[in-house]
């Protein structure tokens, strides 16, 4: 068998760590094979290259701070590549450019247009194992590039791809994805496998498994990635191509408690309104979460109700209050005491009960619906923040998730 092992910071912090995930390696190496191992850096090595640029440049320079960044992945690979040698697992580190991975030249989050393995199937073919450093590249013009951060994921499967890999193993510090934050909900379980599609949306809900790159990739070049942990016996999670389960049909639920909600109260309810308001926003790079148009009244005025991060509340406080000056409405109701209760599955799409049995739900806890939302593979609900661990566990038991 062919595997990419890829191991993350948390996995690397310190040498006995690296020492232990060397072993793991060497053990898989000895059990016949064929393995190319992906590192990041260690710890928060990155974090701390970052700092010291901003001291000396603000990081104005992108060619060089990439240049840079990369050193943290260069010393992992190396360390990584020396105990297996020294273990009796012949090993060589690689950078991204000798393992072949051209990008175009967007410094800092470049993307891979090709990835040409020869070096790699060399080393393979004389039983040598390649360390490759993860989250970077090379542009066709020479010049070093990274991968935005968390980028050693999509290195991993980038390689997977190319070498068209049996597996593609994603190490790091969690057991996988779960079936809700396990940190709020309890009973929450590692699950076996979810779809592409799902991984992106609890990704884009806030978790933190893999890098959203990373899983575009995986799902347009049909890579099954196993997400597991370093420190852990359990299988982990299975990100691949799946079947929709009908008698589970939502996959896992997810909270995000980090948003505001804007009312725009009595705007006048005529063609193009919706789209002025939202334009605005976008025009100030703000990204709208939901939106929401409620019935409109007798006097043709309309409610518009918008849901932003809160760390983008004050910016669009001011858009929205510009925008009711000029279109000429009531008030702008702010609420900050928010959060977004959502069930995602692959299963939502042909499933109609899903959103009832997520309103039953909250209604037999008397947690009152604010806003509703729905997309092929989710619902959500905006509830009260003073409900939403309540609201996440009871809707988490209403799925039968635990
Ligand atoms: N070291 C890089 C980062 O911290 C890349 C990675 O860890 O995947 O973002
Ligand atoms: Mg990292």
């Amino acid at each position: 068998m062919r595997v990419v092992q890829k191991f993350g910071g948390s996995s690397l912090k310190n040498v006995e760590l690296l020492r232990a995930v060397a072993r793991r390696v060497h053990e898989t190496v000895q059990s016949g094979h064929d393995v190319v191992v992906v590192v990041s850096a260690m710890g928060d090595t990155t974090d701390e290259l970052l700092e010291r640029a901003q001291a000396v440049s603000g990081g104005e320079s992108p060619s060089n701070l990439d240049f840079l960044m990369m050193t943290g992945e260069m010393q992992s690979a190396a360390l990584m590549a020396m105990e297996l040698s020294r273990l009796g697992t012949p090993a060589q580190a690689l950078s991204g450019a000798q393992a072949g991975i051209y990008t175009n030249r967007e410094f800092g989050q470049a993307r891979i247009h090709e990835v040409k393995p020869q070096l790699l199937e060399k080393l393979l073919a004389q039983h040598t194992t390649p360390v490759v450093t993860g989250f970077q590249g090379v542009s066709a013009d020479g010049f070093y590039t990274t991968l935005g951060r968390g980028g050693s994921d999509l290195t991993a499967i980038a390689l997977a791809s190319a070498l068209t890999a049996d597996s593609c193993e994603i190490y790091s510090d969690v057991a996988g994805v779960f079936t809700a934050d396990p940190r709020v909900v309890p009973n929450a379980r590692a699950l076996q496998s979810l779809s592409y599609d799902e991984m992106l949306e609890l990704a884009s809900q806030g978790a933190q498994v893999l890098q959203t790159q990373a899983v575009l990739y995986a799902r347009q070049s049909g890579v099954t990635v196993q997400a597991r942990s370093t420190f852990e016996p359990d299988p982990g999670t299975r990100i691949e191509i799946t079947d929709v389960d009908d008698a589970h049909p939502v996959t896992a639920v997810a909270l995000d408690v980090h948003l505001t909600k804007l009312g725009l109260v009595g705007v006048p309810d005529r063609p193009g309104v919706a789209a002025f308001a939202c334009e605005r926003l976008a025009q100030a790079g703000i990204n709208i979460d939901l939106v929401f148009q409620a019935l409109s009244h007798e006097n043709a005025r309309a409610d518009i109700a918008l849901t932003v991060a809160d760390r983008d509340r004050a910016r669009a406080e001011a858009v929205c209050e510009e925008t009711l000056r000029e279109l000429g409405g009531s008030a702008l109701v702010v609420d900050g005491d928010i959060a977004k209760v959502s069930a995602v599955g692959a299963g939502v799409r042909n499933h109609v009960g899903v959103a009832a049995t997520l309103f039953r739900a909250l209604a037999d806890a008397s947690i009152n619906i604010q806003m509703i939302s729905t997309s092929e593979i989710k619902v959500s609900c905006i509830v009260a923040r003073a409900d939403a661990t309540r609201a996440l566990n009871q809707v988490h038991d209403a799925f039968g998730l635990g």
